[in-house]
């Protein structure tokens, strides 16, 4: 019988290279005339192309043009698209750029880009080919990829099956440079041939254009007469692991599915907490130095970095943005993230729960609306006048998450949100609102029609004349709410770090925009029946919201089972899983909002729930499948060696009192393997009966009701073996190397 000494081969070559990492190249950062390194703001989106570089650049005709398009919706001009792109082309060809393509966002939940090169074929006189550098208005406007290969729920028949893109000119374009070539990416929305969005963009744009429509509305209801324009904010904070690469390439699961399907707690997880907001491992530090310098030069304003919760974990936070550039941003940190880690020898991990009893990834939507003189709209101010606004938006969006929570929480839904949310851990499955003491009681205390008294920090005077004056210091904060009031914003907390903020945005903001038109309603009707003066008739209807939507407010423990039982007396959803969430969109009454702010049809709606129903089987599918496959070509191996090294021994141990121990432990294992196998063989037979099963929606029901638990239990059962194969013979890299490492290197 051959022995190691050590760990097993390839497992313990991971380990050596993972805590003696490659060198990577020194980062070239740019250099100002005395040698010294830049300052950010000199290179700060020196790789994108916006409104600031055509204004620059643009003739002046063009540039009013483009804006008017902007402003009025209207169709760019020819002579206008045929400027902007030759001047595009200029500067790209400028940066050593040879390709372009148009970037969208279809429903898979990635970015979609297809390259054409800038080359053109000019015939000179003497019918000699020439090629020369070309870029048209109408390449610049419209392309049309191969739409069949993206997803639209059923909404295409074969015979319109086109698909386009077309730019979306609020958003500045890119260049991404890699070691293959620089490519020019236009960013773009993508639709079907009678306007159907294919894409999550398309329905952001629609609910930006929701929101502007009816806060202005109502913000001139209030008094505020000269709004022009209001937008939604978001900063999106991104959580994330980093594995080193030998280890995820000695990990089927993590290759095929992003998370590891087995794998035993290590002795030290994050329970000593000291990895959050700890030092920066040095290779981790060299890692994200690149990342901000990459993010910076593609005009990405990132801000903060630090360790998160779990061993491995890490945050990154960028400065907040108009939702729709801070999305597109967002998309693009992914994707930086993933490639730079790959790079520096590194996995970064997106997923939501890649280890199962290690804190998972979300992703932090801070949400916010703003007004174009850039005044945070929900920033407790310094004039009454400010405040009353501030406790009407306040009130706009409490009644929005209130009327909403359903499909709110069905916009998070995704297979690795199933994970986060419902289980003991971040944000729960049940949408609440945490306001922080203090406002909490002013709302109490507006609805009681009580008037308020000075409070020691704060000075509090309403009469139905005077207006609460509101101090924004207090740092009450509840890790426990899925949407948070942090002092001037909402933090919408249960978003998945995978996924796609546009998605969960425009369904916030166009819950928030059919809020702001009710209200306006509402107040119309106060003032006008009830003959009450404007901003008694303001705190009428704050009043009234307050009352009608106090279910929705809590600032208890989320985690707890008391919520839980607690929320379904209030009569909140309470969806645990994505099959139930997913539901919502089946529900023409809980989304007929989206229609009538005319973000998503219900031709849409309906498409989107299938690709998510298709989606979630999908990836369950291959998560069954890889275990399936990880028990039979790594666990039952590895238990073989371990079982037939010990009954080797133990018919030969001479020691009586070591034969006795060694029985033992044989016995144990036996169990094991047993357990291992009849597991396997039981879920094996519940995968194959499943298959089927061809409704879609009815199979999403049996996984999470079936596989999953059984799935659950083989897992369990291998995480068993674990514990008990020697080092030696255990082939899988398991948690505690994978987390651990960077802390060695
Ligand atoms: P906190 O201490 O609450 O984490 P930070 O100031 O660090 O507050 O902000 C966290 C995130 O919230 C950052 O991404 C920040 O840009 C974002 N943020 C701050 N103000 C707003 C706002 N008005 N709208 C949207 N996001 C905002
Ligand atoms: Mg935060």
């Amino acid at each position: 019988m051959p022995t190691q000494t050590s760990l097993s081969g390839e497992r313990f070559h991971a380990f050596k290279s993972a805590v003696n990492p490659q060198p990577v190249k020194k980062l070239e950062k740019m250099k100002n005339s005395a040698g010294l390194e830049a300052p950010i703001s000199e290179y700060f989106g020196c790789m994108t192309f916006g409104l600031a570089q055509m204004r620059e650049k643009l003739p002046k005709d063009a540039y009013q043009a483009l804006l008017k398009t902007l402003e009025q919706g209207k169709k760019l001009p020819k002579e206008t698209a045929e400027a902007i792109a030759s001047s595009i082309k200029e500067w790209s060809v400028s940066k050593g750029v040879t390709h372009f393509c148009h970037w969208f966002q279809p429903m898979t939940g990635l970015t979609a880009e297809k390259h054409d090169a800038f080359i053109s074929i000019q015939h000179s006189h003497h019918s000699e080919l020439r090629v020369i550098e070309r870029f048209t208005g109408s390449q610049l406007i419209q392309g049309e990829p191969d739409a069949s290969s993206f997803p639209s729920g059923g909404m295409r028949s074969t015979f319109e099956a086109r698909g386009y893109t077309a730019w979306d000119p609020s958003s500045p374009l890119f260049i991404i440079e890699e070691e293959s070539g620089n490519t020019l990416c236009i960013p773009t929305v993508f639709f079907g041939y009678h306007g159907q969005a294919l894409d999550n963009k398309t329905p952001l744009l629609r609910s930006m254009e929701a929101i502007n429509r009816e806060a202005c509305d109502f913000l001139k209801l209030l008094g505020d007469v000269d709004v022009k324009r209001i937008s939604a904010t978001l900063g999106a904070e991104q959580e994330y692991f980093l594995i080193d690469k030998n280890f995820v390439s000695l990990r089927p699961d993590l290759i095929m599915t992003g998370r590891t399907l087995i794998g035993a707690l290590p002795a030290r997880g994050q329970q000593l907490e000291d990895h959050y907001f700890g030092s920066i491992p040095g290779r981790v530090k060299k890692f994200m130095q690149e990342v901000e310098f990459e993010l910076y030069k593609l005009g990405i304003p990132v801000k903060t970095r630090h360790n998160e919760v779990a061993p491995s974990q890490f945050e990154l936070a960028p400065i907040f943005e108009d939702v729709n550039i801070s999305a597109d941003h967002n998309v693009l940190t992914m994707e930086v993230l993933k490639r730079i880690a790959l790079k520096h020898g590194l996995v970064c991990l997106l997923h939501e729960k890649p280890f199962a009893g290690i804190n998972g990834s979300g992703k932090h939507n801070n949400w916010s609306i703003a007004n174009d003189k850039g005044e945070n709209l929900l920033e407790p101010g310094t004039t009454p006048h400010q405040n009353l606004r501030f406790l009407a938006v306040l009130a706009v969006t409490l009644k929005a998450v209130f009327d909403h929570a359903d499909v709110l929480r069905a916009s998070i839904a995704s297979p690795g949100n199933d994970h986060r949310l419902g289980a003991n851990e971040a944000p729960p499955a049940i949408i609440s609102v945490f306001l922080g003491e203090l406002l909490e009681n002013i709302l109490n205390d507006i609805e009681q029609g009580k008037a308020l008294k000075a409070t020691d920090q704060q000075i509090i005077d309403l009469g139905l004349t005077h207006i609460p004056n509101i101090s924004r210091d207090y740092t009450d904060r509840n890790r426990t709410s899925p949407f948070a009031f942090t002092g001037n914003k909402f933090e919408f907390r249960a978003v998945g770090s995978s996924a796609n903020v546009a998605v969960p945005m425009s369904i916030l903001n166009a819950a928030v925009a059919s809020s702001f038109k009710q209200s306006s309603a509402k107040l119309r009707e106060l003032m006008s029946s009830k003959f009450m003066k404007r901003d008694e008739a303001v705190m009428e209807f704050i009043r009234d919201v307050c009352k009608k939507t106090k279910n929705i407010r809590f600032e208890g423990n989320g985690y707890s089972k008391e919520w839980r039982d607690e929320a379904k007396k209030r009569g909140l959803p309470v969806l645990n899983t994505s099959a139930e969430a997913l539901s919502v969109f089946n529900n023409k009454k809980a989304t007929q909002f989206l229609a009538d702010m005319n973000v998503l049809s219900q031709e849409e709606i309906t498409s989107r729930y299938h690709i998510n129903v298709e989606r979630y089987v999908k990836t369950l599918d291959i998560e069954f499948e890889s275990l399936v496959e990880l028990t039979k070509t790594f666990v039952i191996p590895s238990l073989e060696k371990q079982m037939i090294q010990i009954s080797a021994s133990t018919d030969s141990a001479s020691v009586p009192a070591l034969k006795k121990l060694q029985k033992t432990r044989q016995q144990n294992l036996e169990k094991v393997f047993a357990s291992v196998l009849k597991n396997l063989e039981e879920f094996e037979k519940l995968l194959e009966k499943s298959h089927k099963t061809s409704d879609e929606a009815v199979r999403m029901h049996e996984i999470v009701k079936i596989l999953s638990p059984k799935a659950l239990e083989l897992r369990k059962a291998c995480d068993h073996a674990e514990t008990l194969v020697a080092d030696e013979f255990w082939t899988l890299p398991k948690y505690r190397e994978m987390l651990f490492a960077n802390t060695l290197a």
